[in-house]
This record gives structure tokens, sequence and C-alpha cells, in this order.
């Protein structure tokens, strides 16, 4: 990797997952998902990107292979015995509601990630959702980083708030959704959450509101953009984490963590989202170019003007 490069790069760590994903649309098996998978194919469309995550002895060349033709490295996908994590999602007929019918942690059971001398030069770093602690120990192993993002979830605000707590003083952008906002602040009301979680040390706070779109809150200004409107939407999973790699690719490819640049990353986080939800899992992603991303970005553009 070039010099230029190594200044423009990301590390992702989260989870690589096989998806089961029931939708109102239909239903599809083994789909290659996972946060950290999701996070590091939209961020590759800008960036280079460094994927850490556990994966097990069912984890076939095909998906390692599509992951680095995108050009993302996967030098920190630890191979150990055992199932990769696997995940089966149902969502409702509101496709911003979905419940968790089965979770498999697999090779996580016990998985304590090693970040290589190589990856910890990335000076963007992606906490993806997984425990907390383990998110910790990756963060621990980056002494200089730029940019810190992270997202968590339900289940880790319930389980595990105490250490969650800790960690967000030391991050730039919590990438969280509006309910999940609510249940960490313990507020309803969505402005009044952010407030109180920024009040816990996070820098910027990152709200993702599904169909609505997403609101960026920092100590002294406030962003809101609507997510594309699109007149089918199959399959939900991976929007979030698709949205913050294309946030964080675009930030990395820019050099700048300034406000102006961090509110036109969050339109290009919110344009490679809008294209994700068009098929199941990440299938969208593997037609998708960089020509789309600039055309619906200027359609993006044009629909928010007045
Ligand atoms: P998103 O729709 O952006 O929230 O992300 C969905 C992805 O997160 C799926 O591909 C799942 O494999 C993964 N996922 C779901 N639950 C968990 C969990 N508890 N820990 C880690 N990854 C998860």
């Amino acid at each position: 990797m070039s010099e230029r490069d190594d200044a423009a790069a990301i590390a992702v760590v989260g989870s690589v997952a096989f998806d089961t994903l029931e939708t109102p649309a239909g239903r599809a098996d083994d789909e290659l998902g996972g946060s950290a998978t999701h996070f590091a194919v939209a961020a590759s469309f800008f960036a280079p990107v460094y994927l850490v995550a556990p994966i097990g002895d069912d984890f076939p060349d095909a998906a390692r292979e599509y992951l680095v033709g995108r050009g993302i490295d996967c030098s920190g996908l630890e191979h150990r015995s055992g199932r990769t994590f696997r995940w089966h999602g149902r969502y409702h007929e509101d496709m911003n509601k979905r419940d968790t019918v089965h979770l498999d942690l697999g090779v996580f059971a016990g998985f304590a990630p090693h970040v290589s001398t190589a990856i910890r030069r990335a000076p963007f770093v992606f906490l993806g959702n997984i425990d907390p602690t383990l998110q910790r120990g990756v963060l621990d192993q980056f002494g200089g980083a730029r940019l810190v993002g992270l997202d968590t979830m339900n289940h880790w605000i319930a389980e595990a708030r105490a250490p969650l707590e800790a960690l967000l003083a030391r991050v730039d952008v919590l990438v969280i959704n509006d309910e999940e906002a609510r249940e960490l602040a313990r507020e309803d009301n969505v402005t009044r959450a952010a407030r109180r979680i920024l009040g816990l040390g996070v820098k910027r706070v990152l709200i993702k509101r599904g169909e609505y779109g997403a609101i960026l809150f920092s100590a002294d200004a406030v962003f809101a953009v609507p997510a594309f409107p699109l007149e089918e939407v199959f399959d939900p999973t991976g929007a979030g984490d698709t949205f913050a790699g294309g946030m964080m690719g675009y930030l990395a490819a820019g050099g700048d963590v300034d406000e102006r640049s961090l509110r036109r990353a969050i339109v290009y986080g919110t344009v490679l989202a809008s294209f994700v939800v068009e098929d199941f899992g990440g299938r969208r992603m593997r037609t998708l170019t960089r020509d789309d991303i600039e055309r619906r970005y200027r359609q993006f553009v044009a629909l928010t003007e007045f």
C-alpha cells in the first residue's frame, strides 16, 4: 500500500456472518453479511479497508475472494475452528421493525482480536456492532487514530451498558438508530436523547431513522438529511452498516474531518444505504458502480435543494 493510501485507510472490526433474512418481499438463506462486511464493502468504494473479524471453517473461498476483489485487505480475518457467526432476522410489514429469530455466536465465543502492526496504522477506525469489551480491546491497539466511529445495538445497551458508556468518551462519531439512542439515554425525545449521549463524552451522535433519514448532533450544530425516497425496499439488512461505511469511506478518501466534510459524507452514506436495501443482504453491492453512486448523489442534491 502506498503512503497516500495508508493516510486514507480504514480499519473495521465487527461481525462477518451468514444471514438468514425474511422480509415481506421474500426469504434468503446463508447470505454473506455481518456488520463489518457491510461496512467494509461500502467503504471500499472510496478508500482502502482492513477487515478484522473471526471466521469459521465453513467460510468459503468465494466469499474471501469477493472481498479481496473489492480491494479489502482480509489479513485481519482470523480463521478459528468452529462455525462462522450466524444471524436470522425477520422484518415486520413495517420494515423499520425487525426481530432476531436466532443468533449463533460461533467463532465469536472466546474471540480476542489481535490487530497487526500494519492495520494499527490505519487513521480511521470503525468499531462495528459487537460486544463493547471487544470493541475496547481493539481500540486500545490503535495509538493515534484520527477518527473513531462506533456502532452498537439494544442487546449491548441492555447487557453491557457500563463498558459501552466508558468507551464513548474515546469515540468521535457514535452511529446509532433512534430506538437505541432512546434506550441508551433513557429518554424518549430523540433530540434530548442525543444531548444526553453527548454528555457521556462522545463528540458527535449520528442518529439513523430508517426510511426517515439521519440527524447529526454535536455540541454546537445539528444537521438532518432525509433518506433517498425509494418505491421499493427489498431488505433493509445492512443499511446501517452500509451507511456508516459510505460515510467513513468518503471522509477517509477526502482526508478532512471537519463539519462540512462530515455533512457531505453523511449524504454519501445515505446514498450507499439506498442501494443496499434494493436486494437481499449485500447482493446489490456486487453490481454497484462508482457512476451509479455519483448519479444518485446528484439526484439527492436536487432533492434537497430549495
Ligand atoms: P444492520 O442491518 O446494519 O443493523 O446490520 C445487520 C447485520 O448485523 C447482519 O448482517 C447481521 O449479521 C449483523 N448482526 C446482527 N446482530 C448482530 C450482533 N448481535 N452482533 C454482531 N452482528 C450482528
